[in-house]
C-alpha cells in the first residue's frame, strides 16, 4: 500500500487509430492505473502491444480517444496553453534511441542549457553555466565535454545527455521510452543505475517502458505487463517476478535470462505459439487466446476484466475468476 499522493491517474484510457474501412486500430484499449509519487512504474510487452503509445498519450504527447490522464489532478488531455507550459517543466522524457533524439551537431551545452532558458530557471549566464555542469557531473559527464558536438559521443553518452537535458528543469516526472533499448548490453547497466541514483536523491516519479521483464526488474516498484492494446497483470515488481499470474506474463518471465547456469537449465521456457494478432481485428475474449496454452472455453467467449486477486496484483485472466 503506498500511502503517497497519487501523481498519475490513468482511467479508461483509449487511443484508437483509423486503420481505413471504418476499421480502428485499438493500440491502446481501457488501460487503467496510478502512479504515485516518488515511485517508478514500469510497463513491459512485446512491439505493437501499445506500451509507448500508452506512454505518450499518459503525458499528452498524442491525444487521446477516450479515458482521463489527470497528472496531479489536472486532464492532461484539456490543459490551458499555460498549464501545458508549467507541465513540461515538471514532466520530462528519456527517448528510446540518443542517436536519433539528439541533433549531432548540437553542442551539450546548448542541448543541456536550452531547457534552462525556455523556462527561465536561471538568473544571469554565470548561473546557467554552473547549472549545466552540475547536471553533467550529475550525469557522469564534465565540462570538459560541454563544449564537444553530440556525433563525438557514443550511445551511453549521448543517453547520459538525453538525461541531463530531461533533469535541467527540474522535472518531478520523468517518462522513460526504452531508455536502453539501444545502448549495448554492458552500458545498459550504467544507465538503469544512473536512472535509479537520480529518482532517489530527486525524489523523481518514473513511468518506465521496456519490451522484456529483465529490463524493468531493478527499478521499478511496480510493473503493468501489456498485450494487444490491454493492460493483463500489474503487481508490485518483486510479487511479479516470485509469482506472476497471467499465462503471458508466465511466458516473459521464463525468457528473462538467469545468472546462475543451474537454475537456468532447470528453468521450463514457455515457448508462445503463433505471432500476436493484429491490433486491427483483435480475438474475441481474451486477446491472449490464439497463443495461451490454458485456453478455456470461456476465453474466446468474454474478455477477462482487470481484477484485483492478491493485495495490490491485478491480473485479467479468466483463470483466476471465483
Ligand atoms: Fe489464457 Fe484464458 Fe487466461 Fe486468456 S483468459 S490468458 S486465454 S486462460
Amino acid at each position: 500500500m503506498n500511502n503517497r499522493p497519487v501523481e498519475l491517474e490513468v482511467t479508461n484510457l483509449c487511443k484508437y487509430y483509423d486503420a481505413g474501412k471504418k476499421r480502428k486500430l485499438k493500440a491502446v484499449d481501457d488501460v487503467s492505473f496510478v502512479i504515485h509519487k516518488g515511485e517508478t512504474m514500469g510497463i513491459v510487452g512485446e512491439s505493437g502491444c501499445g506500451k509507448t503509445t500508452c506512454g505518450k498519450t499518459c503525458i499528452g504527447m498524442i491525444p487521446r480517444t477516450s479515458g482521463e490522464v489527470k497528472y496531479q489532478g489536472k486532464d492532461v488531455h484539456t490543459m490551458s496553453k499555460k498549464e501545458r507550459f508549467d507541465f513540461s517543466g515538471k514532466v520530462q522524457m528519456i527517448f528510446q534511441d540518443p542517436y536519433a533524439s539528439l541533433d549531432p551537431h548540437q553542442k551539450v551545452y546548448d542541448i543541456v542549457a536550452e531547457g534552462i532558458r525556455i523556462h527561465h530557471l536561471a538568473k544571469d549566464k554565470a548561473e546557467e553555466e554552473r547549472m549545466v555542469l552540475e547536471l553533467l557531473d550529475m550525469v557522469g559527464l564534465n565540462a570538459e565535454h560541454a563544449m564537444r558536438n553530440v556525433h563525438e559521443f557514443s550511445g551511453g553518452q549521448r543517453q547520459r545527455i538525453g538525461i541531463a537535458r530531461a533533469l535541467s528543469v527540474n522535472p518531478e516526472f520523468l517518462f522513460c521510452d526504452e531508455p536502453i533499448s539501444a545502448l549495448d548490453v554492458s552500458i545498459q547497466a550504467q544507465i538503469i543505475n544512473l536512472l535509479i541514483k537520480l529518482q532517489k536523491e530527486r525524489d523523481l516519479t518514473m513511468l518506465f517502458i521496456a519490451h522484456d521483464l529483465s529490463m524493468v526488474k531493478h527499478i521499478s516498484d511496480r510493473i503493468g505487463v501489456m498485450y494487444l492494446g490491454n493492460m493483463v497483470e500489474l503487481s508490485p515488481s518483486s510479487e511479479l517476478y516470485k509469482k506472476p499470474l497471467h499465462p503471458y506474463t508466465q511466458a516473459l518471465l521464463s525468457a528473462v535470462p538467469i545468472a546462475d547456469p543451474k537454475t537456468s537449465r532447470e528453468r521450463k521456457k514457455i515457448m508462445l505459439s503463433g505471432d500476436v494478432p493484429s491490433p486491427v481485428n483483435p480475438p474475441a475474449g481474451c486477446r491472449f487466446s490464439g497463443r495461451c496454452n490454458k485456453c478455456m472455453d470461456i476465453c474466446s467467449k468474454e474478455k477477462p476484466e482487470l481484477r484485483e486477486v492478491e493485495p495490490g496484483h491485478f491480473v485479467a485472466c479468466h483463470l483466476y475468476n471465483k
